[in-house]
């Protein structure tokens, strides 16, 4: 993706440093813990007594131990203040791989805009969340980087550790910047379901199939149809990033692989399951090129009708 030198989005935020209040604090106390017991299992009371005696000698002279055992962490970080705690502007002073999220956001912000001033609507713009470790999204509660990005409807919110990038190349196999932008461009797609109220309507479809014998199963298949709408939106943004800056040779192979590397029978399978279509929550990797192909080949939202479609 030719992405150097142009505009940053203006709604990416830094929460790194910021891990979510109760679970930083959960992991510093758990700390604390395991020492303690390793200093009682090879020094006895003997152990804990000086290593207490300690304590009160550097609270003596003004030093906070447990800041110096955490290395100087911030003690307690605001739980769901839902701002940045650091004054670090990741699209300036970050890495490449942030500067590069600012422009793909950027790229969103720019398709959407023009796409719903075309339909006589207005677009609004989703914060990004660049977190490390784990972040708390507000109303979604607290998540730690093993949930991969997300995207948080009560927030209206992205969510992203680029760690993750690392991991779809190592343990997905999808490499290159676009495998990385199909990533971010889909989370913004839940976020286009948001405000058209397409999540409503499913949410409320998904009650009502509480009722039905094969619960489980429809509400399954309703989240699939969300996750298929959201690649296929991904793939719409593809097709005007390319209208107004060409993609590089390798760019569109590299959406789909990551598409196909992340559908849910790939990804039973290399857990060692045979795939259950019931249990499938993002679609097949088959179903995840496709739908990413067709916005990608029409350039159109309505096209990305996964509810209603012959053929999901
Ligand atoms: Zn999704």
């Amino acid at each position: 993706m030719r992405w150097q030198n142009r505009r940053k989005s203006d709604n990416v935020v830094n929460r790194r440093g910021d891990n979510g209040g109760s679970g930083g604090g959960l992991a510093s106390g758990g700390l604390i813990f395991l020492a303690i017991r390793f200093i009682f299992s090879r020094f006895g009371i003997g152990g804990i007594l000086i290593l207490v005696v300690a304590f009160f000698a550097l609270q003596a002279v003004g030093v906070d131990p447990l800041r110096l055992l955490m290395g100087g962490a911030p003690q307690t970080a605001q739980v769901g203040s839902g701002t940045s705690q650091s004054n670090v502007n990741l699209c300036v002073e970050g890495d490449q791989t942030d500067q590069f999220v600012c422009v793909v956001l950027a790229s969103t912000e720019d398709v959407w805009n023009a796409e719903f001033r075309k339909r006589g609507q207005t677009y609004e713009e989703p914060k990004l969340n660049l977190f490390s470790g784990g972040v708390q999204a507000g109303a979604c509660g607290y998540a730690t980087s093993a949930v991969g990005p997300f995207y948080c409807p009560a927030t209206r919110e992205v969510y992203l550790d680029t760690g993750f990038f690392k991991e779809l190349s190592q343990r997905f196999g999808a490499s290159g910047d676009f495998a990385q932008a199909y990533v971010i461009a889909h989370e913004v797609g839940h976020h286009i379901q948001t405000i058209t109220g397409v999540s409503e309507q499913v949410h409320q479809a998904k009650l009502q199939a509480r009722s039905s014998a094969r619960a489980q199963a429809r509400q399954n298949e309703l989240q699939v149809m969300m996750e298929l709408q959201a690649d296929c939106l991904a793939g719409v943004w593809a097709y005007h990033e390319n209208n107004m800056f060409t993609l590089e040779p390798g760019d569109l192979e590299e959406a789909l692989t990551a598409a196909n590397a992340i559908g849910d029978d790939t990804l039973q399978r290399q857990a060692g399951r045979t795939p259950m279509p019931d249990s499938f929550t993002h679609g097949t990797s088959e179903q995840r090129k496709r739908w990413f192909r067709t916005g990608f080949d029409s350039g159109q939202m309505e096209d990305c009708d996964t509810f209603n479609a012959a053929q999901l």
